[in-house]
């Protein structure tokens, strides 16, 4: 039997309103969601879906997917005026075999369609005329890891499909076959970036928890200094992972409770409330200005490095 996709419920539930919405706003740029969208593609196209919904895999049309679809990423960074036309053309166009009922266009990281103008918002108003008047037969899947990005007549003229679950369990489920035990698997899950499901992820992760566990104790080992230091300028996953595991940390002084992963010793909560204020300074310090990430991480180190608890 074949592997069921972990967006099956997602899935089934979109299919079962009947009528799909032409355009989606899907909450997750990660190559599930591309490979969610264009799954979603062939169910609808599907000449004989199995169990009600399902595509088949063997039909024309499944065997043909790729003729109705188009799928477009960011070029130096953004996603260009012309990519959008391009995209609008192709949904225009009626060059399609008459076997298939819709045509679909994915655009990956679309938050970069704001990013060369941020006045006038070209791109956005372009997408928007394709959105107001959508070619019949035509699905459109905007992936973005920040949905709320965008302008909002963008978000009122989508439907929003939160992808956040079904990765979270995708997620767990994939440390579970690592062989990581419950207590991890439910820590780690927390933590994770939602789109983070390669091995070197979960290692970043470790190597984060230990350095933010040293911090709480105000002493670090060399080498959890150097892993600090040589990913500096990935601060943003870094401090999402120190954010909770302080922000949980605090808790679990405030409860009494200990716990076995998060090793919490016990220490003075004020403290990690001045870790967690620091963390939430440098975290808008470097996601406002163009203020060196390396310069930053290091006054957040030597600040709280040696501490006594
Ligand atoms: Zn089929």
């Amino acid at each position: 039997m074949k592997e069921l996709p972990p967006y099956l419920e997602l899935y089934r539930r979109e299919m079962q309103r009947g009528r799909p919405h032409h355009a989606y706003l899907v909450g997750s740029g990660s190559a599930l969601a591309v490979e969610f969208a264009l799954y979603f593609l062939r169910g609808l196209n599907c000449l004989g879906p199995v169990q009600g919904c399902l595509p088949c895999g063997d039909c024309y049309c499944c065997k043909h997917d790729y003729m109705v679809s188009r799928q477009i990423e960011p070029e130096d960074g953004h996603i260009s005026i012309d990519q959008i036309r391009d995209l609008a053309e192709f949904l225009d166009s009626t060059s399609v075999d008459g076997q298939f009922r819709c045509k679909g266009v994915i655009i990956e990281q679309a938050e970069k369609m704001t990013s060369t103008d941020a006045v006038n918002r070209t791109q956005e108003n372009a997408l928007l005329k394709t959105l107001e008047e959508p070619p019949v037969g035509s699905v459109l899947f905007l992936l973005s890891d920040v949905p709320s990005f965008f302008l909002p007549t963008i978000r009122s003229r989508t439907a929003f499909l939160p992808f956040y679950n079904v990765e979270m369990e995708e997620y767990r489920r994939h440390l579970g076959d690592l062989q990581f035990s419950q207590n991890e698997i439910q820590l780690l899950s927390k933590i994770a970036d939602t789109s983070c499901t390669e091995r070197r992820d979960l290692e970043f992760i470790v190597q984060c928890v230990a350095v933010a566990r040293g911090l709480l104790k105000g002493s670090l080992e060399a080498e959890q200094v150097q892993f600090y230091l040589k990913n500096a300028d990935q601060w943003e996953r870094m401090l999402r992972v120190f954010h909770v595991y302080f922000r949980d940390a605090l808790i679990f002084l405030q409860t009494g409770k200990h716990d076995r992963v998060y090793k919490i010793v016990p220490c003075n909560p004020y403290r990690v409330i001045e870790i967690l204020q620091d963390i939430g300074r440098v975290r808008r310090i470097l996601s406002t200005t163009h203020s060196n990430p390396r310069f930053q991480m290091l006054s957040l180190l030597s600040k709280h490095r040696c501490q006594t608890v």
